[in-house]
């Protein structure tokens, strides 16, 4: 409670790239873990009715009775959503499909853009001591993004390093203005994590300079790469530093952490 980080309860990051297959759902489970590493607790809001973030970390459907459809359209009890992890320190409130359905009931609920930022801040949560919110984002710019936009301090993107790569990240950086004007004026950009990097193809090199050069600081230093073992371990519904702890994919996501970590340091002195 007395941390100086964090004077008002957790970091809430929204991890947002309205494409799919980018490793949105990788970075969120394996970023989480490399936190709980260094000592941070960690909650992920699965926010993706594909729910891949609750298989991941071994959430099976029938073991996710209330969900982030339930916190956000039943306002439920953050403590009745909240579940714990293999990994110490590392906790989820889980999705399902029915999460599809709560796009369009939002519409027509007048806190529509609020309600996962209103049950974010459930006098419970000061009680649960978390330091860091990890928000999954579905794959599309809809009202469920929206909500994580609204609730959260700042996005982080993770960016594939692909040919189109590039490509859709002016429709999300309008969206995060949209949100800063209309609800959320404190909201920032954590950081552009490139995703599936191999140093042997030409083409991610080229999609890394073409960031850096465009998006400067803003471009995480470092680089996540492809690694069968990333792929591997939600079968296994381990983050990778759990199913193979020295693997490339689990180093490169414990120095994003320890990056982030150092971010905030700087900032905070
Ligand atoms: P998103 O959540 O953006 O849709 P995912 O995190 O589910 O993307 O990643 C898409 C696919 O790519 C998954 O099958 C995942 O296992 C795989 N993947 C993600 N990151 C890596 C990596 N660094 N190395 C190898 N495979 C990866
Ligand atoms: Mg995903």
């Amino acid at each position: 409670m007395t941390d100086p980080l964090r004077p008002n309860g957790p970091r809430i990051i929204a991890v947002a790239n309205q494409k799919g297959g980018v490793g949105k759902t990788t970075t969120t489970i394996n970023l989480g873990a490399a936190l709980c590493e260094l000592g941070q607790k960690v909650l992920v809001v699965d926010l993706d009715p594909q729910g891949n973030a609750s298989t991941g970390l071994g959430i099976e459907p029938e073991d996710r009775e209330y969900t982030t459809y339930e916190l956000l359209l039943d306002e439920a009890d953050l403590d009745s959503v909240i579940l714990s992890t293999s990994t110490d320190n590392l906790h989820l409130i889980p999705a399902t499909v029915d999460l599809s359905s709560a796009d369009i009931e939002l519409i027509s609920n007048e806190k529509r853009s609020y309600l996962l930022h209103d049950a974010l801040r459930q006098p419970a949560m000061s009680r649960l001591d978390f330091d860091v919110v990890l928000i999954d984002c579905p794959p599309s710019l809809n009202l469920l993004t929206v909500n994580a936009m609204v609730a959260s301090h700042s996005v982080l993107v993770p960016l594939q390093s692909e040919f189109f790569a590039l490509e859709g990240l002016s429709q999300l950086m309008l969206t995060i203005r949209e949100v800063r004007q209309s609800a959320n004026p404190g909201l920032r950009i954590e950081g552009i994590v490139l995703t599936m990097y191999d140093a042997r193809n030409n083409l991610s090199q080229l999609v890394e300079a073409d960031a850096r050069s465009n998006l400067g600081d803003l471009v995480f230093s470092t680089v996540i790469p492809r690694n069968v073992r990333v792929s591997e371990a939600p079968s296994y519904a381990l983050p990778v530093l759990a199913y193979d702890t020295g693997s490339k994919g689990a180093q490169a996501y414990r120095a994003l952490a320890a990056e982030l970590i150092k971010k905030y340091e700087k900032h905070a002195a």
